[in-house]
């Protein structure tokens, strides 16, 4: 993939322009200039602009993830903004919010400086989340104000759940000052246990340790309750089980400001994939069984999940090659994303291309607040052009990311992401 400077004045012409935010779908050219949309339909550009033809193709406004961990600082062997900032462009992705379990955790004013400082150097808008509790112990709130102040667009410690229901509810509190989502990784982790993946048959026949789908829910139901109560944002991440499903659906009927995310592997795998003990299987929250999975699907056909996120986690090779029981939790997911929900959601299920990229788009830049009128004149250009029928098998060469740990090598996904636009550069793949 090459990342480069884009020109003065640039035509993506003939393209099917799908508009996320006025929920438009027209046949047209996108003008750029200078790194901002000049026009947007029919243009009438310089003779002597770039042109690229998009015949075929979609253009619509760059992804949004609301997930990832681009482990700067502490672990820039797996992955750096930068690496991070270029798997994101592979996977058509202008823009991220990076979670707080780095090393040390962004649990201050100064770290979260630090990540808006080292993001300006990247191809890609990139937000940091603070911690909820210092060093992410789950004991001392973080100066939440001081880091909102300083860019952090919301709270979690993702990857620990906050276990202490009353500094659940304290963090949900103080987030109402600051508007701002609190994002909780829901696990029971006295009901998870030593579970490496989900407990059920495929478990029990594999004879690996299982985590129950309670260990989700449960924590999920009581996330509800307290945001209810405080009326704060509570933003539910990477919903994995059909009952923490049905928890969300209930509560978000009389309650608007709860939202939630669920990721392409949850959505394209079940368990039974785990046979295989294929270790970049193994995430937490665990993948579930098909009747989840299609919980899932459901789920965001009705509006119940928000969203799209990865939950990018890139880990080193030997954090993978090793037992199902002493690998680390997590896969890398940016390159393939598009392609693994186009799949699951358009091909499969019969949703429109226009529902899932609003998913990819529109919806995750409203749950942050970010600018979601991204085709207006003026506006900096934030691009992703789609081929979306072809069909390709993922391979470690479509990875920019520094890390590999992805199962998704050798599975055919369909719709490809061709061009990402971000910050005055282009990628090409
Ligand atoms: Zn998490």
């Amino acid at each position: 993939m090459i990342i480069e400077k884009i020109a003065k004045n640039l035509v993506l012409k003939n393209g099917t322009i799908i508009d996320p935010h006025r929920g438009k779908t027209y046949l047209g050219d996108v003008w750029v200039k200078d790194g901002k949309i000049a026009g947007v339909g029919k243009v009438e550009a310089p003779a002597d602009s770039e042109t690229i033809d998009c015949s075929g193709k979609v253009i619509t406004h760059g992804f949004c993830d609301l997930h990832v961990h681009f482990r700067e600082p502490g672990r820039e062997d797996k992955e750096t903004l930068k690496t991070g900032a270029r798997a994101a462009m592979a996977g058509g992705f202008t823009r991220v919010c990076v979670m707080p379990n780095t090393n040390p955790p962004l649990d201050s004013p100064e770290s979260i400086n630090f990540i808006r400082e080292k993001a300006e150097e990247c191809p890609i808008h990139i937000h940091p989340i603070g911690a909820i509790t210092k060093a992410q112990g789950g004991n001392d709130l973080t100066e939440m104000g001081l880091m909102h102040k300083e860019g952090a667009v919301a709270f979690s410690d993702d990857g620990l759940p906050i276990q202490d229901g009353a500094m659940m509810r304290i963090a949900l509190e103080y987030s109402t000052l600051l508007n701002v989502p609190i994002i909780n990784h829901a696990e029971d982790e006295c009901l998870r246990a030593k579970g490496v993946m989900h407990e059920g048959i495929v478990s029990n026949h594999l004879g690996l340790s299982g985590n129950p789908d309670l260990a989700e829910s449960a924590m999920v139901h009581r996330d509800l309750e307290l945001a209810e109560f405080t009326g704060a944002r509570l933003h539910v991440p990477h919903v994995s089980s059909e009952k923490a499903i049905n928890h969300i659906r209930r509560m978000k009927s009389t309650n608007e400001k709860v939202t939630s995310e669920v990721t392409p592997h949850h959505l394209f795998f079940n368990d039974e994939a785990l046979k295989s003990f294929n270790t970049n299987l193994k995430v937490a929250p665990p993948i579930r069984t098909e009747r989840d999975r299609l919980a899932l699907v459901e789920a965001v056909k009705d509006g119940t999940i928000d969203c799209i996120a990865t939950d990018h986690a890139p880990h080193a090779i030997e954090d993978k090659e090793t037992t199902f029981d002493l690998a680390s939790f997590g896969m890398i997911g940016l390159e393939s994303c598009f392609g693994a929900v186009n799949k699951v959601l358009v091909q499969d299920e019969g949703l429109l291309i226009e529902d899932v990229i609003e998913l990819l788009t529109s919806k995750p830049r409203s749950i942050m607040g970010f600018e979601p009128n991204l085709f207006f004149v003026g506006e900096e250009a934030e691009i992703t052009v789609l081929d979306t029928n072809k069909e390709w098998i993922f391979g470690k060469e479509h990875i920019q990311s520094r890390s590999k740990n992805s199962p998704f090598y050798g599975e055919s996904l369909i719709g490809q992401v061709v061009i990402t636009i971000s910050r005055g550069q282009m990628s090409l793949i």
